[in-house]
């Protein structure tokens, strides 16, 4: 009866937090001092980024289908490779909260250069904060990314993403959980060196999370060539798991011009089943 009570003590507080009183209760430090209501957050924060991820790619999955009739999200005979996708899906969001607790314990600590109020730094510093950040990202990934294809390294971290060799829009979070701390650790560790808006933050995750499931939807958007050839789209990381070894880059293509490593011969037309939004008609499935 009293553990009932204390469920129900939890769960009302956690509810009147988050939904009437206060949505930013959990930034206030009397929330985090209660562990069960710590806990209850933590892993409602687990299931809304999978539900997140889930309903988006699911909703992008239905816009391309609608748009291109191509058969590459129709997942015949890959329902299997998507179930196992949507499998190790769930892990990258318990990483992700994890993640993002020691961020914010660093925060609490006074740690880190994480600000709140946006005129504490110039107007133009906001605005070009998360174009900064993801050009940080995208550096720290590409030499990640190459490491991780070292043979050795590449069975234990890599193996589980390439195990999709025609990518899916479900492929997007599909990481072994010690590749997820890789990627996402970079992180509680940039917020303590460089001054960031927690929105520039917000805006981040997010666009990764858009972006994620557009390059691995085997649809290209893209039709500009400029775009094709400096933004990392769907093109280009189907290459990438086409081949293994290029196309290396996240959001840029810098990094794989520099270092020669972007793939050159019908780099912007993708492999056979890369879909193009101005085609009209299916392509093969693939594999
Ligand atoms: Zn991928
Ligand atoms: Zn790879």
């Amino acid at each position: 009866m009293v553990v009932a009570e204390d469920r129900l003590k939890v769960g009302t507080a956690f509810l009147s937090g988050l939904l009437m009183q206060d949505p930013f209760y959990f930034l206030n430090n009397n929330f985090w001092s209660d562990g069960r209501l710590v806990l209850t957050f933590v892993l409602s924060l687990v299931i809304i980024v999978f539900l997140r991820y889930l309903v988006f790619a699911w909703l992008y999955k239905a816009a391309i289908e609608w748009l291109t009739k191509s058969s590459r999200n129709q997942f015949m005979g890959r329902q299997k490779q998507v179930r196992r996708e949507i499998g190790w899906a769930f892990m990258s969001p318990v990483v992700f909260v994890v993640l993002a607790s020691i961020g914010w314990w660093f925060y609490q600590q006074g740690f880190t250069r994480v600000y709140t109020d946006p005129s504490q730094y110039p107007l133009w510093y906001l605005i070009i904060s998360p174009v900064q950040l993801l050009v940080l990202y995208e550096t720290y990934y590409y030499w990640l990314h190459r490491w991780m294809h070292l043979p050795k390294v590449f069975r234990v971290v890599h193996k589980i993403h390439h195990e999709s060799r025609y990518p899916t829009v479900f492929t997007s979070f599909a990481f072994h959980p010690l590749e997820a701390f890789l990627q996402l650790g970079f992180f509680p560790l940039i917020i303590l060196v460089i001054p960031f808006h927690y929105f520039t933050l917000f805006i981040v995750f997010t666009l990764m999370s858009v972006s994620a499931v557009i390059n691995h939807s085997g649809v290209e958007i893209f039709r500009s060539r400029f775009l094709l050839n400096h933004v990392i789209s769907s093109t280009h990381h189907d290459w990438h798991h086409t081949c293994f070894n290029r196309n290396y880059g996240l959001y840029f293509t810098w990094w794989d011009k520099w270092m020669k490593t972007e793939k050159d011969d019908d780099a912007q037309v993708g492999p056979a089943n890369t879909h193009h939004i101005h085609q009209r008609t299916s392509h093969s499935q693939g594999g």
